[in-house]
C-alpha cells in the first residue's frame, strides 16, 4: 500500500535559490535527442543544434540575469550537438561549472576526455526503464543499475567529475526507489547524487480547461500530453514514505517549496554520511545552511555540486556536530563502529545527496504550484522561463492556464 510522510516544512531548511540568485541555470544548445523517453518534456527536433554564437549569447544572458554556479547544459541530449567540447569550454571559460545532463548513449571514454580537459565538472546521467534505450530495452530499475554503474565507474576512472543519476518516477516504478537509494549507497564513492523525478503530463483525466490567453486550446499539440489515464499527482511524501519502508531513518533536510503552497515539497533534500559498507546518518537542514550560506559569503553564489574531493571530506563534515542534531548522531555512530574496528579510520566517510523534485501541481482552483527559486531556469527570447514548460511558449506564445472545467467558457474569457 502507497502511504505518505508526515513532513513539516518549517522544520527543514529552505533552500537559498532565488530567481536572481540561484545554484543552477538551465542551457539547451540542442532539442535533438538520440533517445525518445516516456516523460520527456522537450520535443525531440534532428539538427536543433544553436549555433556556438547564440549558445555564448543565452551564457552572457544567465550571467546578466542572474548568479549561478553551475550550468546544467541539457537539451534534447547535449552530446548530440557537434560542437559540444566547445560549449563545455565556453561555459567554464565565462566562470560557471559545465554539468552535462545527458543519457549517456553517445560518451566514449575518449569525448569524456575531451570533455573533462574543456572544463566538465560533472554529468547527471538520466537512465530509466521508460527509454527505449537501445540494448536495455524491458530492463527493470534494478536490472538498469548495470548500466548505472558502467556510467560511474567511467567517470572515476577519468577523474575529479561529479557523478549524478537521475531517473523518473512512474507510478508502476514508485517500488524501485528503494532499490535504487540503496544500490546508491553501496556505490556512494562513485555516486554523488541521485534525482528522482515524479512524473508530470497533461492527461485528459485532469478536470481543467486549457486556455492560451483569452483561447482555449488543445494541449494535444504538446509534447507533455498523454492521452492514457496515468497517476500524474504523486507528491515528494509518497516517495519518502516508500523510501522509508526499507530506510525508516530516511530524513529530508532541505527544500523547495511551491509558489502557490509555501508547504509543499517541490525540491527536497536529504543528504547522508556514509561508506560503501554502512549509512551512519542524515545530514540536517543547519549544516545544509551553513554550507549554502558559507559558499555564498565565500564566492557570491549558492552551491550547485560539490567536487568529488568534498564529497568524499565526511569526516570534515562531522566538525558541524555542535550546530546540527543530524551530523551528532552520525558522529555517535561514527566513533562507535572505530571503538568496534579501529581499521576503520581508514575508510573514507562520504556524503551522499537525494533530490526529490515535484513538478507543476494543479490546484482545484486551477492555480498551477511551480518551483518557487526554479533552478531549471532557461531562456526565451531572453527571458528565464521554466524549462519544463517551454513548450508552451514555443506552441502557443504563453504559459498555459488551467481553469477548472465546470467554470470555463464566458467566465474564463473575461
Ligand atoms: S519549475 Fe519546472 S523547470 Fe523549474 S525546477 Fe520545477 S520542474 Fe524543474
Amino acid at each position: 500500500m502507497t502511504g505518505t510522510a508526515t513532513l513539516d516544512h518549517r522544520e527543514l531548511y529552505r533552500l537559498p535559490w532565488t530567481l536572481p540568485d540561484n545554484a543552477i541555470s538551465w542551457l539547451e544548445p540542442t532539442s535533438a535527442c538520440n533517445l525518445a523517453c516516456d516523460g520527456c518534456y522537450r520535443e525531440n527536433v534532428a539538427n536543433s543544434h544553436k549555433p556556438l554564437e547564440q549558445v555564448r549569447e543565452e551564457i552572457a544572458a544567465f550571467r546578466r540575469l542572474r548568479n549561478s554556479d553551475g550550468i546544467s547544459i541539457a537539451g534534447g541530449d547535449p552530446l548530440m550537438h557537434p560542437d559540444i567540447v566547445e560549449i563545455v569550454r565556453l561555459v567554464r571559460e565565462m566562470g560557471m561549472k559545465p554539468i552535462l545532463n545527458t543519457n549517456g548513449g553517445r560518451l566514449s571514454k575518449e569525448l569524456l576526455r575531451e570533455l573533462k580537459q574543456a572544463g566538465a565538472y560533472g554529468f547527471t546521467f538520466h537512465v530509466d526503464s521508460k527509454q527505449g534505450r537501445p540494448g536495455w530495452k524491458d530492463k527493470n530499475e534494478i536490472e538498469l543499475n548495470d548500466l548505472r554503474l558502467q556510467l560511474a565507474e567511467m567517470l572515476h576512472e577519468v577523474g575529479g567529475l561529479t557523478c549524478s543519476f537521475n531517473s523518473t518516477v512512474y507510478e508502476d516504478t514508485l517500488r524501485y526507489v528503494p532499490d535504487l537509494v540503496e544500490w546508491a549507497g553501496k556505490h556512494i564513492d562513485l555516486v554523488h547524487v541521485m534525482v528522482f523525478i515524479l512524473y508530470r503530463a497533461a492527461v485528459p483525466q485532469i478536470p481543467f480547461d486549457w486556455y492560451a490567453g483569452s483561447k482555449q486550446v488543445d494541449m494535444n499539440a504538446l509534447m507533455y500530453s498523454e492521452p492514457g489515464d496515468r497517476r500524474v499527482d504523486m507528491k515528494a511524501p509518497e516517495l519518502v514514505a516508500e523510501i522509508r519502508k526499507r530506510f525508516p531513518d530516511f530524513d529530508p533536510c532541505a527544500y523547495l517549496n511551491g509558489t502557490e503552497k509555501p508547504d509543499s515539497f517541490k525540491w527536497l533534500l536529504t543528504a547522508r554520511l556514509g561508506t560503501k559498507e554502512r549509512i551512519y546518518g542524515y545530514v540536517g537542514g543547519k549544516s545544509m545552511e551553513i554550507i549554502q550560506a558559507g559558499h555564498h559569503v565565500g564566492t557570491g553564489r549558492y552551491l550547485a555540486y560539490a567536487s568529488p574531493k568534498m564529497t568524499s571530506m565526511g569526516r570534515t563534515m562531522l566538525l558541524l556536530a555542535p550546530f546540527d542534531r543530524g551530523v551528532r548522531g552520525i558522529a555517535k555512530r561514527y566513533a562507535g563502529s572505530l571503538l568496534s574496528n579501529p581499521l576503520r579510520l581508514f575508510r573514507r566517510l562520504y556524503l551522499q545527496s537525494i533530490m526529490i523534485i515535484q513538478p507543476v501541481d494543479f490546484l482545484e482552483n486551477g492555480a498551477q504550484n511551480m518551483c518557487d527559486g526554479c533552478p531549471d531556469m532557461t531562456l526565451w527570447n531572453g527571458e528565464l522561463v521554466w524549462s519544463c514548460r517551454m513548450e508552451e511558449l514555443k506552441q502557443f506564445g504563453c504559459w498555459v492556464r488551467t481553469v477548472p472545467r465546470e467554470e470555463s467558457g464566458a467566465d474564463a474569457r473575461t
